[in-house]
């Protein structure tokens, strides 16, 4: 099967999602990073419904440090896995401020030394923030990438971001990310992803099948 292009997979994704953008909501960095670690395994629209109160009440990289865990956990314990996310916000914080960090530093190494902060996390953080050329590959991109052909069905995220890096080139990873999870949401979706109208068909693993 001959393989999507850059173009092909650019060119549907901006006719689809052309305005897609980060769903979480935050205004600094610090808040950013935060909203990211307290989104694993978790959908977008129940972090958002935490962090307005959580932010308002720990607004710096400082007053997250000195916490009081109970009162972390109680605000945030209507998201999935709330006590491993409120012990890592408190524990990444007090290693930032104690390194002297006022605000997330620009540094991948540094950034995946952080409790909670994985790969996909400082990759996500970076694109969106300071718009580097990384990608953070999540349940979506990966599904995308295996029915696209782009990885093999035994393949990891690793190797999902090398080549779809590899693939699209000089285009912006942050759009890319963004535009990828959307399709994944809406169109390409885990289960009965919307083939027949597909503009990718031809070009997938799923799709052909159909
Ligand atoms: Fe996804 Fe179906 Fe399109 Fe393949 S054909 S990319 S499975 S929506």
């Amino acid at each position: 099967m001959e393989k999507v292009t850059k173009d092909e997979l650019i060119s549907y994704l901006v006719e689809l999602h052309d305005d897609a953008k980060c769903a979480l909501n935050y205004t600094n960095d610090y808040e950013l990073l935060s909203a990211i670690i307290l989104s694993a395994q978790t959908t977008d629209i129940s972090v958002n419904k935490v962090t307005k109160e959580l932010f308002s009440k720990y607004p710096t990289i400082k007053d997250m440090s000195m916490a009081d865990i109970n009162d972390v956990m109680n605000i945030i314990h209507s998201i999935g896995l709330y006590k491993n996310k409120a012990t890592s916000l408190i524990e990444s914080m007090k290693k930032l401020s104690s390194d002297g960090y006022k605000s997330i530093p620009n540094d991948y190494d540094y950034l995946i030394s952080l409790p909670g902060v994985g790969r996909k996390t400082a990759n996500v953080f970076l694109s969106e923030y300071y718009d580097k050329n990384t990608l953070g590959v999540d349940t979506h991109i990966l599904r995308i990438s295996k029915r696209l052909g782009i990885i093999k069905e035994d393949e990891d995220v690793i190797k999902a971001e090398q080549n779809l890096l590899k693939l699209i080139g000089d285009y912006p990873t942050k759009k890319f990310h963004h535009m990828m999870i959307q399709f994944g949401r809406n169109e390409c979706t885990s289960r009965n992803p919307s083939c027949s109208n597909c503009k990718l068909k031809k070009k997938c693993i799923e799709g052909r099948s159909i």
